[in-house]
C-alpha cells in the first residue's frame, strides 16, 4: 500500500472534516453547513463509506480528504498529506532525488547479488550438493536459468567482499538486507550455503530472496527481511514471469512454495505465483488485481477448510469477483501433482470451485439439514458469510442456495440475514470500518488505465476538455491528471508532483497497453470513467432530495436541486448514447477492459 493510501485509511474523513465545520449523522451520511460557501440550510455531505464529501450547494463539487484539506487550508498535495500523515500518526518518507537514487543502488545490489549466487550455483564445486537436489527436483537448465537460482557459499563474507569490490557500501549491503550485523557490529553474509530464489517485482528486479537449506536443518526457509525493496506480505514470487500469461488466460493461480510455482511454470502452467509459504494477504490479492479479476487458490485438502472461510470473502470483495479453491489430493503439493500428472493438474484447475461453493460443501458435509439443530448450525456458519458478500447479485444467488439447501423459506432466511448485521457491525471498531470502507478506492482499473494512456501519449491532452479531476476517486490519480492538465508536457510533470506520488507515476508510465485502437479505447474508458461518476453523482442526489422531502425542505431548496440533478440525468444518459453508439459502430471491438 502507498504511503497515500496509508494516510487515507488511517483518517477519519467525518473527524476531519467535522474540524472545520459541524456535521450531523443522517442516514448514512453526514451532513452540514458547507464550509467553502456561505449558505442557511445545510447541502454539504460526507459519506464515510467512500471516504468522500460532496457540497451540492454553490461549489457542486466534492472529493476525499486530500481535496477537501488542500481547499481549505490551500494547501498543494504534498503539503495537505503531510498534514494528514502527521495527524494519522503515519511517518512520511519523502523520496527525495537522493533517495530514489538510493532505491535504485539497492535494486542494483541485489541484482548484482542474484548474479552471484546463480554464477556459483552453475560453475563452483561447492554447489554440487545444490545442483543436485535441483536435478533430483526435475528442474531442467532452462529454468534454473529463468527464474535466475543460485546457491549462497558456506562463507562468512563471500558476496560482501563480492559486492564491495564492485563499490557498493557496507550500508548498501546492510539496507538491502544482503549482509547482518553479528556481535561487535562486524557485518557477514546473511545468507550462507543456501539453495537462492531470487524475488522480483513486475518489472522484473530483484528486491529479496527466498533460500532453502541443503540439508535438514531448521528453519528450512528463510527471507530477505523487510527492506526499503522488500516486503513480503505484498510480493508473489514468480509475478514477472506470470504476468503476461495471466493477463492472457484472465486467470491467476496462487500456489504456497517456491518449487510450486517453478514447477509450474515448467510444465507450462505460466499464470502461476506462490505466496511464498504463507498464506495469501490482502496486499498479494491486490497485486493480482493489477494483472486479473480471476483468482484461484491451489490449497491442501487439510488446510482448505479455515482458509476458505477465514478470508475468501474478503478477497473475492477485493477482486469483485469469485475466487476458487484448487482442492488438491491430501497431503500433496502443486509440486508433487503436477509432476506426478499434467492431466490431474488440469483436471484440478478446471474444477476449481467458487471459494463460497466449497465452504457450502464443508460446512453441510458434517450436518444432516433436515434437522433443525443442524439447520441453525449451518446457518451460524454460513449466514455471516452471505452478509459479507458486496456484489449483490452474488449475495442473493448464495441467500437462495442456502435456503434451497436448508429448506427454509427465502424471507426466513432474509429475515435471519438482517438480524446479523447490526450485531457484527456494533463489533467493529470505527478504525476498522473506516479501513474496510477505504479498501475498494485504493485501486481502480479504468482510472489507471485511462491515466496510463494519456501518460504514455501525450497527444491525448488535446482529447481532455470533457474530464474532470474529480471524476478519479483515487488521490493519487486524480492529482496526478490534475497535474497533466496544468502541464504543457509531460517533461516537467515527475518535478511538479509531490515525491510520494513518483512510483504510482512510474508505475502508469511503464503499465504495457495495447498500441492499436488509440483513440477508440481512450473514447471508451473516459466514457466509462464520466459514467461511473455521473452514476455516484446521481445516487447521492438521488438520496439529498428524499432527504429533503422528508424534512419538507424550502421549495426552493428542493427546485434547485432538483434542477442540478436533472441536469446530471442529461449528462449521464449523453455518455450512456456515446457508449451504445461505439458499441454498435464497431463489431466485436471490446478493448479488454472489461
Ligand atoms: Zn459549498
Amino acid at each position: 500500500m502507498s504511503v497515500i493510501d496509508e494516510v487515507k485509511q488511517r483518517t477519519d474523513i467525518v473527524e476531519a472534516v467535522g474540524q472545520y465545520t459541524s456535521l450531523t449523522k443522517s442516514g448514512r451520511t453526514f451532513r452540514g453547513l458547507c464550509p467553502f460557501h456561505s449558505e442557511k440550510r445545510p447541502s454539504f455531505f460526507v459519506y464515510p463509506d467512500q471516504q468522500s464529501w460532496h457540497c451540492f450547494g454553490a461549489c457542486n463539487t466534492g472529493g476525499d480528504v486530500f481535496s477537501f484539506i488542500m481547499k481549505k487550508e490551500n494547501l498543494d498535495f504534498g503539503e495537505a498529506l503531510r498534514l494528514l500523515a502527521n495527524r494519522a500518526g503515519v511517518t512520511l518518507s519523502p523520496r527525495s532525488e537522493q533517495e530514489t537514487k538510493g532505491r535504485e543502488r539497492l535494486h542494483q545490489a541485489n541484482q548484482a547479488a542474484a548474479q552471484y549466487f546463480h554464477d556459483l550455483l552453475l560453475h563452483s564445486p561447492a554447489a554440487k550438493k545444490a545442483r543436485k537436489y535441483l536435478v533430483d527436483r526435475g528442474l531442467l537448465p532452462k529454468t534454473i536459468g529463468d527464474f535466475q537460482l543460485g546457491f549462497s557459499p558456506n562463507s562468512w563474507e563471500g558476496l560482501k567482499q563480492h559486492l564491495m569490490e564492485r563499490g557498493f557500501t557496507e550500508n548498501e549491503l546492510l539496507t538491502a538486507g544482503l549482509v547482518v550485523e553479528g556481535e561487535g557490529g562486524k557485518t557477514h553474509d546473511r545468507f550462507r550455503n543456501h539453495l537462492m530464489f531470487p524475488i522480483n517485482d513486475t518489472r522484473g528486479r530483484t528486491t529479496g530472496f527466498g533460500a532453502r537449506v541443503l540439508d535438514d536443518s531448521l528453519p528450512k526457509y528463510i527471507n530477505s527481511p523487510q527492506t526499503p525493496l522488500f516486503d513480503k506480505s505484498g510480493t508473489l514470487y514468480g509475478i514477472n514471469l506470470a504476468q503476461s500469461a495471466t493477463r492472457q488466460q484472465d486467470l491467476a493461480i496462487i500456489v504456497e512454495g517456491y518449487m510450486d510455482a517453478i514447477t509450474a511454470h515448467q510444465n507450462g502452467f505460466q499464470n502461476v505465483v506462490a505466496s511464498m509459504g504463507t498464506s495469501v494477504t490482502e496486499k498479494q490479492v491486490n497485486a493480482v488485481k493489477k494483472l486479473t479479476k480471476n483468482a484461484a487458490l491451489a490449497l491442501d485438502a487439510d488446510t482448505a477448510g479455515e482458509e476458505a472461510m477465514l478470508r475468501s470473502v474478503g478477497y473475492e470483495n477485493i477482486l469483485g469477483t469469485e475466487v476458487r479453491i484448487i482442492l488438491l489430493p491430501a497431503g500433496k503439493d502443486p509440486d508433487e501433482v503436477i509432476k506426478e500428472n499434467v492431466e490431474l493438474w488440469q483436471e484440478l484447475v478446471a474444477g476449481a470451485l467458487p471459494v463460497i461453493d466449497y465452504t457450502f460443501d464443508t460446512v453441510t458435509a458434517k450436518l444432516d439439514l433436515a434437522t433443525a439443530r443442524d439447520k441453525s448450525l449451518a446457518a451460524d456458519k454460513l449466514l455471516p458469510i452471505i452478509n459479507e458478500i458486496k456484489d449483490p447479485l452474488r449475495k442473493a444467488h448464495y441467500r437462495l442456495k442456502f435456503a434451497q439447501l436448508s429448506n427454509i423459506s427465502e424471507q426466513d432466511v432474509e429475515a435471519a440475514l438482517s438480524r446479523i448485521k447490526p450485531d457484527r457491525r456494533a463489533k467493529e471498531t470505527r478504525p476498522q470500518a473506516v479501513a474496510r470502507a477505504a479498501q475498494p478506492i485504493l485501486s481502480s482499473p479504468v482510472e489507471e488505465y485511462c491515466l496510463a494512456l494519456l501518460l504514455q501519449h501525450p497527444e491525448l491532452k488535446a482529447e481532455c476538455q470533457n474530464l474532470s479531476p474529480e471524476y478519479f476517486e483515487s488521490s493519487q490519480n486524480r492529482e496526478i491528471f490534475a497535474t497533466c492538465q496544468q502541464a504543457d508536457d509531460w517533461s516537467s510533470l515527475k518535478e511538479r508532483l509531490d515525491a510520494a506520488i513518483h512510483e504510482h507515476l512510474d508505475s502508469l508510465m511503464s503499465k504495457n497497453l495495447p498500441a492499436t485502437q488509440l483513440n477508440r479505447r481512450w473514447a471508451e474508458c473516459t466514457l466509462r470513467l464520466q459514467e461511473t461518476y455521473l452514476r455516484r453523482l446521481e445516487a447521492r442526489k438521488k438520496e439529498v432530495l428524499a432527504l429533503e422531502a422528508q424534512t419538507g425542505g424550502p421549495a426552493a431548496e428542493l427546485a434547485k436541486l432538483e434542477e442540478q440533478g436533472i441536469g446530471t440525468s442529461i449528462q449521464l444518459r449523453e455518455v450512456q448514447t456515446q457508449k451504445s453508439q461505439m458499441r454498435s459502430g464497431v463489431k466485436g471491438g471490446r478493448n479488454g477492459l472489461e
